[in-house]
């Protein structure tokens, strides 16, 4: 079952849609969080790593279709399988009505394999976009940081599988854009140089697909950042200012790696500290 939850808002249909379950380490995913802090939000198992999803969000309006993020999507050897117990959802769109054909365009916050691997599928030696007919969106310049990858980047990405067959079918963007009438992508970087989160506009709400910046719900204290940041102290001063728009301007976050919560508004207490009101 890949639905996680919908709403319909200002005439368009937002679904949160799970590309699966994943394991990672739990001292990389809190950075400098000591284990006794971090353990109390996600309890580790025998190899220290804790169970993630992988959130993407669906938006209908009209006649577009336009998908954010699309998780692991296979290609990946038994071992790194086993070594983030990847468990894949039968196909993101399986339980819906909408099939990959409709799908008008695909924004990727970064081009990280859990994020980027679902836009394209093998057939016979060759791979392929998943989406055929749609345009697929990302900065620039995390284009060109994954293409010219190093030795402490080049794992995240998977170039000839992922990125490669995208070529034709690519919009580089050059900073803050509007995408289409109802979806808007703000550069966000930190956890990489361009990394980037979209904003959809229904008329009605405001949705932020954040992606890395704010991994779960456990990230909003701003000093909870990944040791997989690029730019850790960037993370750090980016978060704050876009926790302080969404409290401002009542967005629903969605955040793409809680097991728990996919999406809600924030809230900050007369002390400053950031808290969830959930979306019913
Ligand atoms: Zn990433």
């Amino acid at each position: 079952m890949a639905i996680v939850d919908y709403k319909q808002s200002g005439g368009c249909d937002v679904w949160i849609l799970s590309a699966g379950s994943v394991r990672m380490d739990g001292g990389a995913m809190f950075g400098v969080v000591p284990r006794p802090l971090w353990e109390r939000c996600y309890v580790p198992d025998e190899r220290n790593r804790i169970g993630l999803t992988m959130n993407c969000l669906l938006v209908r309006e009209q006649g577009e279709v336009v998908l954010i993020e699309t998780g692991f999507g296979g290609k990946v050897t038994e071992k790194l399988r086993e070594i983030y117990a990847l468990n894949e959802s039968d196909g993101l769109l399986a339980s819906l009505e909408v099939t990959p054909e409709e799908i008008t365009r695909v924004v990727l916050t970064h081009l990280h394999q859990d994020h980027a691997g679902g836009c394209t599928v093998q057939e016979g030696e060759e791979y392929v976009p998943a989406f055929p007919n749609a345009t697929y969106y990302v900065q620039k310049g995390e284009w060109e940081d994954a293409e010219n990858a190093d030795g402490q980047t080049v794992n995240g990405y998977r170039y000839d599988e992922v990125m490669r067959p995208l070529s034709p079918v690519l919009s580089l963007l050059d900073g803050d854009e509007r995408i289409c009438p109802f979806v808007e992508v703000v550069v966000t970087p930190g956890h990489t140089r361009r990394h980037q989160s979209v904003l959809v506009h229904t008329g009605e709400d405001t949705f932020c697909f954040v992606g890395d910046l704010i991994p779960t719900t456990h990230h909003l204290k701003p000093i909870y950042v990944m040791a997989y940041d690029l730019y850790p102290r960037q993370t750090y001063l980016v978060k704050q200012e876009i926790m302080e728009r969404a409290v401002s301007e009542n967005w629903i976050m969605v955040w793409p790696h809680d097991p728990d919560v996919a999406w809600g508004r924030l809230r900050r207490d007369d002390a400053g500290v950031y808290e969830v009101e959930y979306v019913t």
